[in-house]
């Protein structure tokens, strides 16, 4: 493993970010440096964002890590991703779902579509589509977990719809420049639990119909 690779992956078990070991297992597995620019390669271990194309980023290790512990995946999930990028997340995701699991990953901008889809290529239950996921995808719904990667003014309603009963949703959720991680329980067909997990910065997610 690179050095610097280990030197992250250790720095995320000590401060508590990385936890289980399904987790654990996935990070050590995905090599972050196959889903940046050829540019950013170096710095891949870093415990930062990095640019992709059109404004948009690669999320920070730790943020994914911390989404993927809150999402609580386990292997057999169907899951939902708001926001492909470079396809980082849903590869982790990927990892921990396995075979019987599937990721529907799925993104709004054209050439950020094609450097994802291209970068998960080898991940064969992933799924890239090319969708306003904040519109839901009702074709393969529900979902055991669904997992927004771009700042959400509000949870649209019709992803919460998409949740199984029993099921988990994790969303940076805020209109301003910081957003609240939420974690959405769904725990019974009307009743959801809601809990906050500390401030973060994500790009905006974004829609056809600019409402979201
Ligand atoms: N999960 C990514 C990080 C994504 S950054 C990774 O691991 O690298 C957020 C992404 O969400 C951006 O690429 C942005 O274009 C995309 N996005 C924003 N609004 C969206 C929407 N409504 N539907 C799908 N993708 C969206």
């Amino acid at each position: 493993m690179r050095e610097d690779k280990r030197f992250l992956l250790n720095l995320m078990k000590s401060n508590g970010v990385l936890k289980s070991l399904l987790a654990i297992h996935a990070f050590e597995k995905v090599a972050r440096e196959d889903f940046v620019l050829p540019e950013y390669k170096k710095r891949a271990y870093d415990d930062i964002p990095l640019p992709i194309m059109a404004g948009q980023t690669i999320s920070q290790p730790s943020t994914v890590a911390i989404m993927t512990e809150l999402l609580g995946v386990r292997e057999g999930h169907k899951i939902f991703e708001v926001g492909t990028g470079s396809g980082y997340q849903a590869a982790i995701l990927s990892e921990i779902i396995g075979k019987s699991g599937k990721v529907i990953t799925t993104e709004i901008v054209p050439e950020v579509f094609e450097f994802g889809k291209k970068n998960i290529e080898k991940y064969r239950n992933v799924e890239a589509i090319f969708l306003d996921g904040s519109k839901g995808h009702e074709k393969e719904a529900p979902y055991d977990r669904i997992i927004i990667t771009a700042a959400a003014p509000e949870i649209p309603e019709i992803l919460k719809k998409q949740l199984k009963v029993g099921g988990k949703m994790v969303a940076p959720v805020g209109a301003g420049l910081m957003q609240k991680m939420t974690l959405i329980e769904r725990v019974s067909e009307k009743e959801y639990k809601t809990t906050y997990h500390g401030a973060f910065m994500f790009v905006p997610m974004r829609g056809d119909d600019e409402k979201v």
